[in-house]
């Protein structure tokens, strides 16, 4: 069984490295739901900045490569040297300046208010006490928090305008442009005419690279300079994403199909799902071969040292991993892995992915595989010895195989549990099922059928998953008698 988990792991993981890029590109990461700076238009990101970027790149004979991501992620994606360059409509700031580079400008910005037509708030004054979203990390939750009061905070401007457009908070607090856009597929919001700041946006880039920053300066000035920077801006500012909604005065059944066309058909929006599935098994099964293969490890040597004092150093170790590993969210140590450990090595996402997924579910797998070893009586241990078996034989042909068949129901547990924890891989810009939806839900304004879709994918799956492992549990009684 090992061996051929081992095998399993190995093919995916030589898949995973097989992404990698040879020829030399210019890679500039984005938070994707920022029109018409940065949006979906079918699988591509299309945009402001990312014809910007990719003008540069073509003038510089680099291949541009554009990757989605948190926007509070994309400064350290740039500084942790994971992206080249960060575009995402990013205003300049002295905070900021005193992290990463800032390119020369390339556009004005505000910070505006969106509220909904028939809400009393005229202006700033009105903003003190009230429900009020802003974009997570964003200028606009620094002004807001500054000046105001503590805000709610989304990890995209799209979804805190779904949120105000549901009734969910009264206004929110947003870059003037893409504000305009998400109103215009909202007939009941408006912007107010007062502005909060005014603003510069500039690219970032680390401060290690100065031939970088050199290059799209020069680059950047001669694109202002024969008109490219102004045909760029001006082809996004006036063609917005269309939307398509049902006449106001539509049946229930016609929004419905309206409603299914638009998250779905159009644009091949589905491809998003489907792409996000193969993602989410592809790191989920690798995860859990590798989350078997340590959590065994683990397991033998945690309860070899409590059945016989041996392995007593590597027990420590096992300890200090356990601890830590279930001490920490996951999240957290995707995070950790991917900006600071795999952070200066250009390794693929989803092998990131597996490592970060496989290493905290073994965790999780040694303990309840261990309570198994511990579960089968102890007189089977000497009864294996003393019929000539070493200790390895006897854990391995005796022991094993029952603690294993004890602790399948817990263990599948287990791989449920690690199906859905890969929903966060949206924070290392990993397209994966969750991230498909949220795709869809940026490019629709619509919460309800995307988040259904997916739910129900995952549901499906889990269903699928446990049935699997029913009819394994049962073969295995059935071995027994
Ligand atoms: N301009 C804002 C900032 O830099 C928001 C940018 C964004 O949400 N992409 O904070």
């Amino acid at each position: 069984m090992i061996r051929y988990t081992l095998l399993v792991l190995i093919g995916l993981l030589v898949t995973a490295c097989g992404e990698r890029e040879v020829q030399k590109s210019l890679t500039m990461v984005t938070e994707a739901t920022f029109p018409p700076y940065e949006f979906y238009r079918g699988s591509e990101i299309v945009g402001i900045d990312a014809d910007i970027v990719r003008e540069v790149a073509r003038r510089n004979n680099l291949k541009p490569v554009i990757e989605d991501m948190s926007f509070d992620s994309v400064i350290t994606a740039v500084q942790s040297g994971k992206a080249d360059v960060a575009a995402s409509g990013i205003t300049v700031t002295e905070d900021r300046k005193k992290q990463i580079d800032f390119t020369r400008s390339y556009a004005t910005a505000q910070q505006v208010i969106i509220v909904p037509k028939d809400s009393r708030i005229c202006g700033v004054e009105g903003l003190q006490g009230i429900r009020l979203g802003v974009q997570h990390g964003t200028t606009g939750d620094l002004y807001v928090t500054e000046h105001i009061g503590q805000p709610e905070r989304f990890s995209n401007g799209a979804l805190a305008v779904a949120a105000l457009a549901a009734g969910k908070l009264d206004a929110v607090v947003l870059d003037s442009a893409p504000a305009k856009e998400h109103v215009s597929g909202n007939p009941n919001l408006q912007i107010l005419p007062e502005a909060l700041t005014t603003e510069e946006y500039a690219m970032a880039i680390s401060k290690n690279r100065p031939e970088l920053l050199e290059m799209f300066n020069r680059t950047l000035e001669a694109m202002e300079a024969d008109g490219t920077l102004a045909r760029i801006t001006e082809t996004y500012m006036n063609a917005s994403p269309e939307k398509e909604t049902a006449g106001e005065h539509a049946g229930l059944w016609e929004r419905i199909c309206t409603a299914f066309y638009t998250n779905f058909v159009k644009d091949d929006r589905w491809s998003y799902l489907v792409n996000g599935f193969v993602v989410t098994i592809e790191i989920s099964l690798a995860a859990v071969a590798l989350g078997v293969m340590l959590g065994f490890l683990v397991a033998v040597i945690r309860s070899t040292h409590d059945l016989t004092g041996r392995f007593r150093v590597l027990n420590v170790l096992c300890h200090a991993y356990l601890t830590v590993i279930r001490g920490t969210p996951v999240v957290v140590q995707l995070l950790i892995i991917y900006f600071v450990i795999f952070g200066s090595v250009d390794v693929s996402k989803v092998l990131v992915a597996i490592v970060a997924f496989g290493v905290n579910s073994g965790a999780y797998v040694a303990e309840i595989i261990r309570s198994g070893i511990m579960s089968v009586d102890r007189g089977q241990m000497e009864a294996g010895r003393s019929l000539g078996l070493s200790y390895g034989c006897t854990m391995r042909s005796v022991i094993l195989p029952q603690a294993l068949k004890n602790v399948l129901p817990a263990l599948g547990n287990e791989f449920i549990v690690l199906l859905k924890e890969t929903s966060v891989c949206g924070y290392i810009a990993l397209q994966d099922l969750t991230k498909g939806g949220d795709i869809i839900r940026s490019q629709t304004y619509d919460a309800f059928l995307p988040l259904l879709a997916v739910a129900l994918i995952y549901l499906i799956l889990v269903v699928c998953l446990s049935w699997l492992l029913k009819k394994f549990e049962l073969r295995l009684k059935k071995n027994e008698r």
